[in-house]
């Protein structure tokens, strides 16, 4: 079975062509008219996914050397997203779905994230029943996952998601968005343990970020008073610091979440999941809890077309095919 997929639900415009499980391209434009705003600005993101959309699918089609006559269905993320976003992608794929005659297969952005762990590209797949902390810029679940097509969610954010809790520290530190990535690398040249912010206390197996910004810019300010230079002195302490803040929250929760119902597969997804700290604690936790770990390959970790591929692809099997009037959801329910 040969895919087309399409992903636009934020701020990447995205293609790839998968054969069953393998990728044969995957091609992700991002951009970068957003960095001067600090976060991404959505009516710039829709533009730019119209504009990309055309060329970033006829380049997985051409470094992939399979013909448009050759895919046999076309998936797309419905949601949830910027609807702005995700009506680029969705328009596209629903007109050349029509175009080709072939079945339109709808993906959920999220299941994605997960499911990227079953792209055949040498790594071991999890196990089922098996748990995934999937954190992004726009969500953090721990998800329960019982089959490619069966999962719930267990616990998440009840405010901010943990990619924001970095992307706001960025901002505060004035960095440039989207920050999480520069937050990990000033981090290794810091100290974890130089400053300590409040940690929430929050049942279950649910998650909080928006105190933990809160700390953040009052522990700073405070300290400003005597320090006026502290942003930029203290700059890779104070990176250090929040990325083990908010790793040992993350934490937490997914340890409880695998001690109390038993189970030893567990994995990371999403844009975080490409933090260096998360990456390595994983693996430093799950030996000493008898966990086998698993960690999507660094370019399936943030938005890419290739985990809408292998989640269109399991639909697909299942006969789960989408309309022509099918319409894309900001707000699409797990
Ligand atoms: P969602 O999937 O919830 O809709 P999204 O698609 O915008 O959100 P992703 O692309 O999956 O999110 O992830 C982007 C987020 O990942 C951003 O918040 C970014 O700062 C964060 N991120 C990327 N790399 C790292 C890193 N090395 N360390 C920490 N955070 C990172
Ligand atoms: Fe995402």
């Amino acid at each position: 079975v040969i895919i087309l997929a399409i992903e636009s639900s934020c701020d990447d415009t995205s293609a790839a062509i998968i054969k069953n499980k393998t990728i044969l391209s995957n091609i992700v434009a991002g951009q970068s008219v957003h960095e001067q705003y600090g976060g991404v600005v959505p009516e710039l993101a829709s533009r730019a996914h119209q504009q990309n959309i055309v060329p970033v699918v006829d380049t997985a089609l051409k470094k992939a050397g399979i013909s448009p006559d050759e895919i046999n269905a076309i998936a797309f993320t419905r949601g949830p997203g910027l609807l702005g976003s995700l009506l680029v992608g969705t328009s596209f794929a629903k007109s050349m779905a029509l175009g080709l005659q072939i079945p339109l297969v709808e993906v959920n952005h999220m299941h994605g994230h997960v499911l990227a762990h079953f792209i055949e590209d040498g790594t071991p797949s999890p196990a089922f029943p098996f748990l995934c902390l999937t954190v992004s810029g726009g969500h953090t679940q721990i998800v329960h996952v019982t089959s490619p097509t069966e999962m719930k969610i267990i616990g998440e954010t009840i405010d901010d998601a943990a990619g924001e809790a970095f992307d706001k520290t960025a901002k505060i530190l004035n960095l440039p968005y989207p920050g999480g990535p520069l937050i990990d690398k000033y981090a290794q040249m810091g100290n974890p343990k130089a400053f300590t912010f409040s940690k929430p206390r929050i049942d279950g197996y649910n998650f909080s970020f928006s105190g933990l910004k809160t700390s953040i810019l009052y522990t700073i300010q405070k300290l400003e008073k005597e320090h006026p230079n502290i942003r930029k002195e203290a700059l890779y302490d104070i990176c250090a610091s929040v990325q083990h803040t908010i790793v040992e929250i993350l934490f937490d929760k997914l340890t409880k979440a695998a001690t109390e119902l038993g189970i030893k597969e567990v994995a990371i997804a999403g844009g975080v999941s490409a933090n260096s700290l998360l990456r390595s604690e994983l693996e430093r936790i799950g030996k000493t809890k008898g966990w086998n770990t698993y960690i999507p390959r660094f370019e399936y970790c943030t938005d890419n077309a290739a985990m809408i591929g292998i989640a269109g692809y399991y639909e697909y099997l299942q006969g789960r095919f989408a309309d022509q009037s099918v319409a894309p959801l900001a707000r699409l329910a797990f």
